[in-house]
C-alpha cells in the first residue's frame, strides 16, 4: 500500500549533465579547512601530520540550483562565498580503500558552501555548533553533476570564482590539504556513504563578502561552471 502524506514531500536534487534523470539529494557533508591558505585566513591553520579532517552538515533541503537567485539570508551581516568541488557519492560504502575511491563516485559538481560568516565564528569561538553559520536556508548552492566516468579521479584543475567579474578566489585542487580518495576514506569511517550523499571539498583561500545585487560565478576546470545571484533580504 502506498504511504499517503500529510503534505507532500519535497526530494532535493540536482541535474545530470546530459540526461533527462536527475540525482537526489539526501545528505550533505562538508569539509572544513581544506586548503592551506583558507585555513590561514580563517586563523585556524592545519599541520596534516597532526590533524584530521572534520566535517559538518547542510541539510538537503538547503541545496539550491546554480543559476538561481537568492534572497540575501536573515540574521547575518556578513554572509559570504566558498567556492568548492563537490563529490556526488554513487554506491553504498563504508571503510573504503583510498585506492578504490573512485569506485563510489558517481559525479562531480561545482558548489558554493555560501555561509553567515559573523554567525559562523561567534559560535566557532564561543566553542558551540556553528550550524546557524552554515546550515540555513538556500546555503548549498549546486551545479549539474557531471558523470564521473571520463573524467576519472579528480586530483587538479583549476577552481576560481569572481564577484561582479572580479576574481576572488583562484586556487588549484591539488592544493586540497586532504585530497578526493583520502576524504573518502575518512568519513566512510564514521557513516555509511550512500548514493545521494554530497561531499563539498572545502574552499580555497579569499573568501569574502557580496552584497544584494551581486553576481557570484565560479568554475572547476572540467567539472563546469556555477552561477548565484544575491537579491535583497526578503
Ligand atoms: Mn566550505
Amino acid at each position: 500500500m502506498t504511504a499517503k502524506y500529510l503534505f507532500t514531500p519535497v526530494t532535493p536534487s540536482l541535474p545530470i549533465r546530459g540526461s533527462d534523470v536527475r540525482y537526489p539529494v539526501t545528505r550533505i557533508f562538508c569539509v572544513g579547512r581544506n586548503y592551506h591558505a583558507h585555513a590561514i585566513e580563517m586563523g585556524r591553520p592545519v599541520d596534516k601530520a597532526n590533524a584530521r579532517p572534520f566535517y559538518f552538515n547542510k541539510a538537503a533541503s538547503t541545496l539550491v540550483e546554480s543559476g538561481a537567485t537568492v534572497a540575501y539570508p536573515p540574521g547575518t551581516e556578513n554572509y559570504q562565498y566558498e567556492m568548492e568541488l563537490v563529490v556526488a557519492i554513487g554506491k553504498p560504502g563504508f571503510r573504503i580503500k583510498e585506492a578504490e575511491a573512485l569506485d563510489y563516485i558517481y559525479g562531480y559538481a561545482t558548489g558554493l558552501d555560501m555561509t553567515r560568516r559573523d554567525l559562523q565564528l561567534l559560535y566557532r569561538d564561543q566553542g558551540r555548533p556553528w550550524d546557524l553559520g552554515k546550515d540555513f536556508e538556500e546555503s548549498a548552492v549546486c551545479g549539474d553533476i557531471v558523470p564521473a566516468a571520463p573524467l576519472g579521479m579528480l586530483s587538479t584543475g583549476n577552481i576560481e570564482l569572481a564577484v561582479n567579474g572580479e576574481t576572488k578566489q583562484k586556487a588549484d585542487l591539488g592544493q586540497l590539504i586532504w585530497n578526493i580518495p583520502e576524504l573518502l576514506a575518512d568519513l566512510s569511517q564514521y557513516y555509511h556513504l550512500q548514493p545521494g550523499d554530497l561531499i563539498f571539498t572545502g574552499t580555497p583561500e579569499g573568501v569574502g563578502p557580496v552584497k544584494p545585487g551581486d553576481r557570484i560565478t565560479g568554475s572547476v576546470a572540467g567539472v563546469g561552471d556555477i552561477v548565484l545571484d544575491i537579491a535583497p533580504a526578503a
